[in-house]
């Protein structure tokens, strides 16, 4: 389990400022899970780096807002990801009003308290994984078909949660390694055909899932950070995660495929005994 403490603001938390800014002109992306937290970033983010974004959720309303705050050609569709004729029908349409899909963002996500192991929830335990492993795989097989002709990019919103446990409950953490090892195949098949996959792995975010998580609001979770990240004064925001995945979207990660980008502030390379 994540365990957060208050930091102060020293002012750190600001983006630097990149010489040459990934960009997706002329390109068409889709972003499940794009209602709310980080994909929500990341749709606006892609809009404003040059995309045409399709925002796919099941959140309606909160859909169609950020759809609209994106920029103009930016839609929504309700796109229940655990529905793969739902998926299938995200990406024919997105085709079918922009010619093309270059870029795929599977990030829709949950998080449930299904418990210790020993007293796992096995009904909740398919709810996520059938959201987080299955729902991303939908995302993979249908976006895949789309861009085989042309080629594209698939980036995954894994987790530090692809990597160890103890950063939510098991059945979480199991989610995501078989997410991790999905993109890993998919990269390895789907290379040849020029589409490239890719992950992302945040680790604390203040997003609704995030919050329900520690039982805190989320105006809390803001001036909050784990005290072993290295970058001491640094809160991950789902704007970071955005970033990240916009650099593995684009043509300068041309040749970056299978790749689990992890975007934690150390807290997983260094041993948190000496920290
Ligand atoms: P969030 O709750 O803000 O966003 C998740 C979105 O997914 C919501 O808009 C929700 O409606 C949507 N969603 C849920 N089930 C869906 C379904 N069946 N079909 C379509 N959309 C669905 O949470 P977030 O933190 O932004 O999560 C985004 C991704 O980031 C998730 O995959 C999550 O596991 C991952 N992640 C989050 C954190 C964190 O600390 N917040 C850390 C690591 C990874």
């Amino acid at each position: 389990m994540l365990r957060l403490s208050p930091i102060p603001d020293n002012g750190a938390n600001q983006l630097a400022s990149p010489m040459s800014k990934p960009r997706l002109d002329g390109k068409v992306a889709i972003v499940t899970g794009g209602a709310s937290g980080i994909g929500a970033a990341t749709a606006r983010l892609f809009a404003s780096s040059g995309a045409t974004v399709v925002v796919a959720d099941i959140q309606d309303a909160l859909g169609e807002a950020v759809a609209a705050s994106a920029g103009p050609g930016c839609t929504y569709v309700r796109c229940d990801v655990t529905d793969e004729a739902q998926v299938e029908a995200a990406v024919r349409g997105a085709v079918a009003a922009h010619g093309r899909l270059d870029v795929m963002v599977s990030n829709a996500g949950v998080l449930l308290p299904t418990g210790s192991v020993m007293e796992m929830d096995l009904a909740e335990l398919d709810r996520v994984m059938s959201v987080n492993f299955r729902g991303a795989a939908a995302c993979i097989k249908h976006a895949a078909r789309a861009m085989v002709s042309r080629g594209g990019a698939i980036v995954c919103t894994a987790s530090v949660a692809s990597l160890q446990g103890g950063f939510g409950p098991a059945s979480y953490t199991a989610s995501k390694h078989a997410l991790l090892g999905l993109v890993r195949a998919a990269a390895g098949e789907l290379g040849r055909n020029g589409v490239r996959v890719n992950c992302v792995s945040p680790s604390g975010v203040a997003t609704p899932l995030s919050c329900a998580l520690m039982g805190v609001a989320p105006q809390e979770l803001e001036a909050m950070t784990v005290p072993h990240n290295v970058l001491r004064g640094k809160v991950l925001r789902a704007e970071d995660v955005a970033e990240a995945a916009l650099f593995l979207a684009s043509d300068q990660a041309a040749f970056i495929s299978g790749h689990n980008l992890v975007v934690d502030g150390a807290t997983t390379a260094v041993n948190p005994a000496v920290l």
